[in-house]
């Protein structure tokens, strides 16, 4: 615990703040944290999350849930804040564009606020999606990116652009001790199965025997991480000392198309489902790879887990997910 904040009521080594810790990456966080040791405040509205994602937590006593949505004050005492809170997948967070860049913008003001009243350290989950639709391949930290300001995508690409400046004022005005990680297309178990993802509704998809969704020609790319992988960055980013403040990219750099995903999900699910393709939605990323020369030097740290493997590993929980019955097609 840091110097501000009276030890009392402290269980663990460090109290930290999830906020997004009932969503897919939120929860594998969540664990990772208590599994170290710490008592864990764990923060989510229910926007995409969900409880079933942390009830495996619940009963350890270092783990505590709120209601609570991030875009107003919140008034705790902790030492670490990881900012996750954010629908992620197209689908979702185009649902209601406005709440989302409520999300990202009155979100950050908050926990940057809470973060420099405590003296916390704070972590911002920032996305590839800051680069647009680049036209530098592949994209390297120091590409001010290629964003459409007014399209579909604007809420979450500017609403995380805008966190970003957020963050490093804060830095420059406050001294605050800021953490930035640029995260790249995720994926793993406790994706939401309606979640509206490429690898969770193709996985779904062959897993059902419906047709696969291709949109576009398949040939648009993207290079996909393992979630445990990007846990392990997520925690090293905070670890290191007060002068790191990134932004860093953290992801997968082996790239596919999305073609190439579709073929090997259906290998691996032994699917007789068929392609069909759809529309391309509008201001979709032609190509995307993180260049992780950073986070290699910086954290010593790159993925561990490749694609088929990862693959094989969601496979096999939403084929559990399914028989479960907690899912309807469509
Ligand atoms: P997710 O949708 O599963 O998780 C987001 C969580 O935030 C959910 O639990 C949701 O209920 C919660 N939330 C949303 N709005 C909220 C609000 N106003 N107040 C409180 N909670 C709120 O998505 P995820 O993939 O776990 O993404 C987590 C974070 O990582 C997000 O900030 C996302 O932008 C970022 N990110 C993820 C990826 C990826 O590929 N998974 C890529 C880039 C960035
Ligand atoms: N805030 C919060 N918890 C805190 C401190 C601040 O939620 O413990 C919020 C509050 O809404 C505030 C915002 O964070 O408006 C920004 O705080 P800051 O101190 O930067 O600015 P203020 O608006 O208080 O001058
Ligand atoms: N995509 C697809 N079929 C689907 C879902 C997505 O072809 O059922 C494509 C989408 O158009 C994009 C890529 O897969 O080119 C990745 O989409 P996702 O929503 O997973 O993440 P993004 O990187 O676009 O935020």
């Amino acid at each position: 615990m840091n110097n501000a904040i009276p030890s009392g009521g402290t269980i663990g080594d460090k109290r930290i703040l999830v906020t997004g810790g009932a969503g897919f990456l939120g929860s594998h966080l969540c664990e990772r944290l208590l599994n170290e040791g710490n008592e864990v405040i764990c923060m989510d509205n229910y926007f995409t999350g969900s409880k079933r994602n942390i009830q495996h937590l619940m009963g350890n006593p270092s783990f505590e849930l709120l209601r609570h949505d991030v875009t107003f004050p919140i008034y705790l005492e902790i030492d670490e804040i990881y900012n996750l809170a954010c629908p992620a997948s197209p689908v979702h967070y185009q649902h209601d564009p406005v709440q989302t860049t409520k999300t990202s913008v009155h979100g950050a003001i908050n926990m940057l606020g809470l973060a420099k009243r405590t003296n916390a350290k704070i972590f911002q989950a920032s996305t590839s999606e800051v680069y647009g639709d680049p036209k530098v391949h592949p994209q390297h930290e120091s590409y001010w990116g290629h964003v459409n300001p007014i399209g579909f995508r604007s809420c979450y690409d500017e609403g995380k652009r805008c966190a970003e400046t957020l963050f490093f004022d804060y830095r420059r005005q406050h001294n605050l001790r800021i953490k930035v990680g640029r995260i790249f297309n995720t994926y793993g178990p406790r994706m939401h199965p309606n979640d509206g993802r490429v690898v969770s509704n193709f996985i779904v998809q062959a897993l059902t025997g419906q047709s696969i969704t291709i949109y576009g020609k398949g040939d648009q790319t993207r290079s996909f991480c393992y979630c445990l992988d990007l846990i392990e960055a997520f925690v090293r980013i905070m670890g290191t000392d007060d002068s790191f403040t990134g932004p860093v990219n953290i992801g997968n750099p082996h790239e596919f198309t999305i073609l190439q995903l579709a073929e090997k999900v259906i290998e691996l699910t032994n699917s007789s489902s068929k392609l069909v393709f759809k529309d391309l939605p509008s201001d979709d990323p032609t190509q995307r790879r993180p260049d992780i020369t950073y986070a290699r030097e910086a954290l010593g740290w790159e993925p561990k887990i490749n694609l088929e493997e990862g693959l094989g590993k969601t496979i096999k929980y939403f084929e559990q997910t399914l028989s479960e019955g907690n899912y309807k097609a469509g």
